[in-house]
């Protein structure tokens, strides 16, 4: 892993839906260690001539999801000898893991999944039954860890609050849509806080199970809440904040250590002007793409300063979206950034895929 870099980013291949698989959709990715290869489209090569020319991208991690491929007739592109499948437990090894350590050491943290809609964001970040996501196994590993402590001087206190950013604006989930306040909650900045939404629900828990009441309330409340649900799910950002605070009481020690542990499922990343959208749904579609796209900058802008490309004094654009602004604390400085992108194996994904790993590609 490349620890020199401020943000640490993994790719992470779905295995093919039934759709992808009825239509006989050819495989357009590869996996060679940690550089995840893009095949451009057989269609694509002939009209440009360019033959099968791939495109190649190399982040801390790729990861397959399965096996085996279902490859198409030509042979067109096959899984690579040695290439990493790697199930729900593995991610969380290699990215989840990291955040919690840094959060030990009292520094926020930020892990987000990135990608189009269907490609696998909810999958890494949630899970579903008892293939748990990254978002469960950090809350029972942070319970774990706080049980095995024999530190009697030391004590933890536990805060969740969780928040849906949807055309730019910050609601609650942690409180019925009904009793929100219309256009949402405030992101403010004080000396003492530093960034934080004003009045925003923070619930204390203290185990694995009650962590788990708050963000199931809180999916909840997406569901209720929006009769496009469909359409809600995968344009709202999803951010679910965990306050980690340690206290001492060590003679001499005394003071304590607060981590903001920040995981993000991002709203899909595909283009909202695509699908001929109009009203709201373009508003929607420009509100997603400008939180994305100030992600994008704010990253891009952090990478340049840890490799030493950034002008010196160089602003990053935190202010340009509540996303950005909401998450300052916890992008750049000593804090731990992760990017997970996921993407579909199939060509006919190829644009949205090669837009994923391209956004991406900035972080280096
Ligand atoms: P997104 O959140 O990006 O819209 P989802 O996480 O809902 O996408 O994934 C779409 C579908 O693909 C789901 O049915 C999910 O179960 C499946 N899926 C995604 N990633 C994986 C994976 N790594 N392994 C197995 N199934 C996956």
């Amino acid at each position: 892993m490349a620890e020199e870099c401020s943000v640490v980013v993994g790719v992470r291949i779905r295995p093919f839906n039934d759709r992808e698989k009825t239509l006989n959709a050819q495989l357009c990715v590869d996996v060679d260690g940690p550089t995840t290869i893009l095949q451009n489209p057989p269609e694509m090569a002939l009209e440009s001539g360019k033959g099968k020319e791939a495109k190649r991208f190399t982040f801390d991690a790729s990861f397959w999801s399965h096996d085996g491929f279902q490859v198409g007739s030509d042979g067109y592109c096959s899984p690579a000898a040695g290439s990493r499948y790697a199930d729900q437990r593995t991610v969380f090894e290699t990215f989840g893991r990291r955040i919690l350590d840094s959060a030990w050491e009292g520094y926020h943290c930020c892990l987000f999944a990135y990608g189009q809609t269907g490609a696998g964001k909810s999958y890494s970040m949630v899970g579903y039954g008892a293939n748990k996501g990254i978002v469960p196994i950090s809350c029972e590993e942070i319970f774990k860890r706080i049980s095995a402590n024999t530190d009697t001087n030391l004590t933890y206190e536990v805060m969740v609050s969780m928040v849906e950013i949807y055309n730019e604006q910050v609601q609650d989930l942690l409180v019925p849509p009904k009793d929100r306040p219309k256009k949402g909650l405030e992101i403010r900045e004080s000396q003492q806080l530093g960034i934080y939404i004003a009045g925003v629900s923070r619930r204390p828990v203290d185990s694995y199970a009650s962590i788990e009441a708050v963000v199931e309330e809180g999916t909840e409340n997406r569901t209720v809440g929006a009769t496009l649900m469909n359409a809600t799910s995968s344009r709202a950002h999803t951010v679910l904040t965990i306050e980690f605070k340690q206290v001492s009481q060590a003679a001499g020690q005394q003071g304590q250590k607060l981590s903001l542990i920040n995981l993000v499922d991002l709203a899909g990343s595909e283009k909202a002007g695509q699908t001929g959208a109009s009203g709201d749904r373009l508003k929607e579609g420009c509100a997603i793409n400008k939180s994305l796209s100030a992600l994008g900058n704010v990253i891009e802008k952090l990478a340049d300063k840890a490799t030493g490309k950034a002008k010196p004094g160089a602003v990053i654009p935190y202010r340009d979206s509540k996303l950005t602004r909401l998450l300052q604390n916890a992008l750049g400085g000593s804090s731990k950034t992760v990017m997970i992108c996921a993407i579909s194996p199939a060509s006919s994904n190829y644009e949205e895929t090669l837009s994923t790993l391209r956004y991406a590609d900035r972080a280096k």
